[in-house]
């Protein structure tokens, strides 16, 4: 009899099993896949930051060495030695949670769990009890009507199909303007694609601050990304080997169509909770197969809770693991607790986008009074070394209190400099503590402290 089982070893289920037998439970942890990690170490995060890392040194040797003073001849691409490193990169982190799990006595349970009842989950034909079950069984590319996703054929693709194309297409058309597409765009527009991105909304990555869609988009342009918005795609074919994809304008008109080597359809994922038995089991989910839970993470089922992806909330890894450790300590009769106000969201192109808690337009929706502090890295040295002028740090405060109640960057390493700003709301900081504190000279950070500054006395180097 185990404590707890848990069902899937992504990036929520690998560390509720890690945190829970740190505490003493006896656990299991049931994977389908042939490695551990789950989507993020197998098809999401780390392959696609491998090959974001590979291309943006490819556009650096090819767009700023020159400039330092770097010359010699042109670096090429290898494609696949750039896809081994991909793998040997995926490799050495599934085996490292591999080595987690025995060096805390966690079993892996290898094949695909289904709930028979609650209490027990059937792997294979054997049937394990357990006190507790958490599932954490992650999500799936959505579908998109009139257009049949083939990884295999390698022309029209979802994100697992675009980390393995056979070899670099000379176009692609990315469907959704959404944070994956844009990183796998931004892979392939490096690698030397021509990029044509297709997107429903008028406005590139929906429901983040409106400030930064527009820079961001301004820079992808520069960088040779074509976007087409306010389009509905109606269908995609393959064609002679190409992809065509048809659309229609949103504003009315004629349809329209577009060509590529490749299509990347990256409009959102799905929970994956099919086949689990949640209905054996009488776990409530939503017609879209969302697992409902209460604010302890416990379904509606005593004792079978439900975390990550499979639930809702953002799809993101750092959530899920959140989650993971917090269901833990609930499981072990401890208090978990997960801060939904400060939840970092990192796009890794380059510039990095991050954020992190209320944009501008939704804190005006609260009906607070609200300041905002901007800073350019035009006035950041180094960034200016690096050709990272563009973009800007940008904090939202609450008028009356000065709490910091968000912020978004655009820049050079944007996806760690946010991370001094959830610290300081976790503590519930003021603009005026961020601006008092002293920022290494020269980092980048330090436009971090100017955009605060910029709230209270006057940002210094604008
Ligand atoms: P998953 O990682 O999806 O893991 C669930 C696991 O459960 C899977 O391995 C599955 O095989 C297994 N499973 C499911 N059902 C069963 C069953 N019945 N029996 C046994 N096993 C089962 N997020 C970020 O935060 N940062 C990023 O940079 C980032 N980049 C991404 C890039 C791409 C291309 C993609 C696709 C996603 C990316 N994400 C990123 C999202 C991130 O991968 C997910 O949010 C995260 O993996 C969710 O973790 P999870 O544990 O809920 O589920």
């Amino acid at each position: 009899m185990y404590d707890l089982i848990v069902i899937g070893a992504g990036p929520g289920g690998y560390v509720c099993a890690i945190r829970a037998a740190q505490l003493g439970l006896k656990v299991a942890c049931v994977e389908g896949r042939d490695t551990l990690g789950g989507t993020c170490l197998n098809v999401g995060c780390i392959p696609s930051k491998a090959l974001l890392h590979a291309s943006h040194m490819l556009h650096e040797t090819h767009e700023n060495f020159d400039k330092m003073g770097l010359t010699g001849a042109k670096v090429k691409v290898d494609w696949t030695k750039m896809q081994g490193y991909k793998a040997d990169t995926v490799t050495t982190n599934t085996k490292g949670i591999e080595f987690l799990f025995k060096k805390n006595k966690i079993d892996w349970l290898k094949g695909w769990a289904t709930i028979e009842a609650p209490g027990k989950v059937k792997v294979g034909d054997t049937v394990h009890e357990t006190k507790n079950i958490v599932i954490a069984s992650g999500s799936e590319p959505s579908p998109l009507k009139g257009v049949e996703v083939d990884n295999a054929g390698g022309v029209i693709v979802d994100s697992t199909g675009a980390l393995t194309l056979p070899k670099i297409p000379k176009s692609m058309i990315v469907i959704g303007a959404g944070v994956i597409g844009l990183e796998l765009g931004s892979v392939y527009a490096r690698l030397g694609a021509e990029v044509t991105v297709i997107e429903y909304l008028d406005a590139i990555t929906p429901g983040m601050d409106a400030e930064i869609q527009k820079q961001f988009q301004k820079t992808l342009t520069k960088q040779g990304f074509k976007f087409i918005l306010g389009a509905a795609v109606q269908g995609a074919e393959v064609k002679k080997g190409k992809a065509v994809v048809t659309y229609a304008p949103k504003a009315g008109g004629d349809a329209q169509t577009v060509e590529a080597d490749v299509v990347l359809v990256a409009t959102g994922r799905r929970a994956f909770t099919e086949g689990l038995g949640l209905a054996n089991a009488g776990v409530a989910v939503s017609d879209r197969g969302v697992v409902q839970v209460d604010k302890h993470w416990q379904t509606n089922v005593p004792g079978i809770y439900a975390i990550g992806d499979a639930v809702p909330g953002p799809m993101l890894a750092h959530k899920a693991e959140d989650e993971g450790m917090a269901v833990a300590e609930v499981i072990a009769g401890k208090a978990g607790h997960v801060n939904y106000d400060v939840i970092p969201g990192v796009i890794y192109t380059s510039p990095e986008v991050a954020n992190v808690g209320l944009t501008e337009e939704a804190a005006k929706a609260t009906g607070r009074k609200i300041k905002v502090g901007k800073f350019p890295f035009m006035g950041n040295a180094r960034a200016k070394a690096m050709f990272m002028g563009d973009g800007f740090v940008k904090i939202i405060a609450d008028a009356e209190t000065d709490r910091v109640l968000g912020a978004h960057i655009i820049g050079p390493n944007a996806g760690e400099m946010i991370h001094e700003i959830c610290v300081a709301m976790e503590f519930g900081a003021s603009a005026e503590d961020i601006a008092l504190t002293c920022h290494a000279h020269p980092t980048t950070s330090e436009a971090v402290r100017e955009a605060a500054l910029a709230l209270g006395g006057g940002a210094i180097h604008v």
